[in-house]
């Protein structure tokens, strides 16, 4: 078997797992309850909290844990949005559903919703941005790395645009980006920003919406005071003390494994770069961890289930849009094309691949685009 999917999702680390068990053991009391028992998870779980502020270098920031960075954006967003009465919002035409879906639902709540658009490498411009921003605007929602394709958008610039406005707050989907690539901004200077465990060998089940404690997020949930009342309900200790501890290993790796992924990255290209039926969607500057490629003659769900015959999986773009048969929007949105768009393929790459694992996918990939 062989798995090039780790943008949908990682496999557990077995030292995260082994924490996972252990504190899902021996801190199962509930953090709200005043025995002792109680308070010693409570203060695990405080202790896990500030490790993973310390990790991100944050100070003024709240962290908000859900189950999933689905949940994260959608807090961030509704929380920042439900609290105006109306207001200018800016988001891009790339980003994650669980992002893009919120803004089209605001939209038809009578939002005013700019899209900002992509060039040919799928990042924004800058300038448009600066064009668009005005006093009015109460949330500007930009994702770090894409998850199609990989683009990195210019966050330390956008940063910079963003804090001219007082009344914006800006938010960051990093869950692509985090564990995997150096960022050239501070995380402390974001407003709100969302990552996923799952995503960075941690376990299913935990996201988390990290947020500066000067924002008074609008509540959409009723119930205890937990999580500053923002996601009310008893905490999975164990799943926090999960996520700081795949932090806690993989921050400090980003920079070797971006090095060992880009290498894997470069071999992959140099093998199908010049073969004809093979577009590359990606661009060199992308991630490395995401190489996106159209085979124009072949259906991408049709390549999908070729590979998976010979225990290869990979995905047609993102894993939860692939059952829907429409044009993968960040390849639309690059392309202007909707063949390139609907005979997409994404695969994405770990530090836990080999050289012969990238050859042997190359090889089939290029027979099939050969038939
Ligand atoms: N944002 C991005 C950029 C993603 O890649 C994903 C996962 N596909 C999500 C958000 C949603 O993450 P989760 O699966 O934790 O809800």
């Amino acid at each position: 078997m062989r798995y090039f999917d780790y943008t949908a999702t990682t496999p557990i680390d077995k030292e995260v797992l082994e924490t996972y068990i252990k504190v899902q053991n021996s801190y199962f009391a509930n953090t709200s309850s005043l025995h002792s028992l109680g308070q010693k998870s409570n203060a695990l779980f405080e202790q896990a909290s500030a490790e993973i502020k310390d990790l991100l270098g944050l100070k003024q920031h709240n962290i908000v844990y859900t189950s999933n960075a689905t949940e994260a954006n959608n807090l961030a967003i509704y929380g920042i949005v439900e609290k105006h009465i109306r207001g200018k919002l800016i988001t891009t035409k790339i980003e994650h559903p669980s992002v893009f879906e919120v803004f089209k639902n605001l939209e038809r709540k009578g939002y005013d919703v700019v899209y900002l658009d992509v060039d040919e490498k799928g990042i924004i411009d800058i300038k448009q941005l600066q064009r668009e921003i005005d006093k009015n605007t109460i949330l500007v929602s930009i994702m770090w790395v894409n998850n199609i394709v990989g683009s990195i958008q210019p966050i330390k610039e956008i940063i910079k645009i963003v804090s001219g406005y007082p009344k914006t707050k800006l938010h960051v989907d990093a869950v692509q980006g985090i564990g995997k690539i150096n960022p050239d901004f501070n995380f402390k200077d974001i407003d709100l920003f969302t990552i996923s465990a799952h995503k960075i060998y941690g376990p299913k089940g935990i996201g988390a919406l990290i947020y500066n404690q000067n924002i008074d997020l609008y509540k959409r949930l009723y119930g205890s005071s937990a999580q500053y009342g923002v996601k009310p309900g008893t905490i999975d200790v164990a799943l926090v003390v999960s996520l700081c501890k795949a932090l806690k290993k993989y921050l400090p790796l980003t920079e070797e494994h971006y090095q060992y992924v880009l290498s894997l990255n470069r071999r992959f290209r140099s093998k199908l770069e010049n073969q004809e039926g093979i577009i590359f969607n990606s661009c060199l500057k992308a991630s490395p961890y995401i190489i996106n490629l159209s085979l124009p003659h072949i259906n991408g769900e049709t390549i999908v289930h070729i590979l998976e015959e010979k225990e290869i999986y990979l995905s047609t773009g993102s894993a939860c849009s692939s059952k829907l048969k429409k044009p993968e929007k960040t390849i639309y949105n690059m392309t202007k094309s909707e063949l390139l768009a609907t005979t997409t393929i994404r695969i994405g790459l770990s530090h836990l691949l080999s050289q012969t694992d990238i050859d042997d996918l190359a090889q089939e990939i290029g027979e099939i685009a050969n038939v």
